[in-house]
């Protein structure tokens, strides 16, 4: 078995408040891993309301759901913390050394120093469609996520749905794909402009056909995809296919958070107020995730939760070191870290 990834803290989940956490953390020399089952960095910011103005961000009168993860990425970025998108954390538990075992269900395994749960509203996942026997297909034939885009390569692939997620997959697996299907109940679709007018070229260059309908039923055997039935305005027909993926929006579930032992209340973690630390030492939960007396769940209450939880999650992994308290406009040590001095 391979080795698991060494880091100091492991952060499960990319929203904003995790996001905020890796300059936090970095400042005070902890390096990050980060893992998120979204395929794309920003959490509710980005995967909610993307285009949507907040307008309770200190000092960014107006800024978009998705500009404000941009920002933190950036401000990320001199730390060099590590992501893993398409990735949902399934384990999480203490070694006997002291150090936590960290797993996600795509494979990787982690030994972090110190955790940070910064998983908002729990783990987003994909909404399943209502199809008779579609359990029996998953993983082999049905997938509700691209993990590896070569997974698909020469396959007859069907893409049902009418959002972002179903346009971009067309448009990205089309190249790859032996054919390409793509099935919607509605000629209208919920999707960027820019997306919509690149399928339907797709489909003026026969590389894409698309099909009005709804799937009604899976053919094939022992997980085996032959064909889907569909019934549309002129009725049933069948699209020959060896893959489907569906794209029906997603959810937001506790998911795995829930099974790691730690306190919960009304599926949150709560923590104190001090150093934003689960029931477990070590293992810190920040954002929306957390409850404590008087919690606001903003995403600036979230930033400065991060702060705190950085001065303890200090004092574990560097633990023969003074933490010395210092301001990033004048302290030359802070600016080396951050590659403007
Ligand atoms: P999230 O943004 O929820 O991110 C958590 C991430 O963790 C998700 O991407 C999730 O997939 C991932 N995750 C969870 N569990 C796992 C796991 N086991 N493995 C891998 N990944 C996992 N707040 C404001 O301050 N101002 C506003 O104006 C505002 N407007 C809003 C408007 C709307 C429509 C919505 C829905 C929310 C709004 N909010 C606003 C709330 C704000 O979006 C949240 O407070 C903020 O997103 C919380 O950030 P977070 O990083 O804690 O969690």
């Amino acid at each position: 078995t391979d080795q698991p990834i060494s880091t100091d803290a492991l952060i499960i989940g990319a929203g904003p408040v995790g996001l905020f956490a890796i300059f936090e953390l970095g400042l005070l020399d902890i390096k990050c891993h980060v893992v998120d089952i979204l395929d794309k960095p920003g959490g509710q910011c980005a995967e909610l309301y993307p285009e949507k103005p907040i307008y309770d961000i200190p000092a960014l009168p107006e800024v978009s759901g998705q500009e404000l993860t941009d920002r933190l990425l950036e401000q990320a970025k001199p730390f060099s913390p590590q992501y893993h998108f398409g990735h949902m954390v399934t384990g999480l538990e203490r070694r006997p050394d002291g150090n936590f075992a960290v797993t996600t269900d795509g494979g990787l395994a982690f030994d972090a120093k110190v955790v940070v749960i910064a998983a908002g509203g729990g783990s987003f996942q994909p909404k399943k469609p209502p199809i008779p026997g579609i359990d029996a297909y998953e993983n082999s034939s049905v997938f509700y996520s691209v993990r590896k885009m070569e997974a698909f390569r020469g396959r007859d692939i069907l893409i049902v749905g009418g959002g972002d997620s179903a346009l971009d997959w067309t448009i990205n697996l089309a190249p790859l794909a032996n054919s390409l299907t793509l099935l919607h109940r509605r000629d209208q679709f919920r999707a960027s402009p820019d997306s919509v007018n690149k399928m339907w070229a797709l489909t003026d260059e026969g590389k894409v056909t698309f099909r009005l309908g709804q799937v009604t039923g899976l053919k094939g055997e022992g997980g085996q995809l032959e064909a889907v039935t569909a019934r549309g305005p002129d009725g049933e027909f069948e699209v020959a296919c060896n893959t489907m993926l569906p794209f029906f929006g997603l959810t937001m579930k506790l998911g795995p958070v829930a099974d790691w032992g730690l306190n919960l209340n009304e599926n949150l973690l709560p923590v104190d107020t001090e150093k934003f630390e689960t029931s477990e030492p070590g293992i810190f939960a920040i954002g929306d995730i957390n409850w404590y007396p008087g919690k606001l769940k903003l995403i600036l209450s979230g930033f400065h939760e991060a702060a705190l939880m950085a001065q303890q999650a200090f004092r574990i992994v560097h633990p023969d070191e003074r933490l010395v308290f210092q301001y990033t406009t004048s302290s030359t040590k802070l600016q080396k870290k951050l590659g403007v001095a």
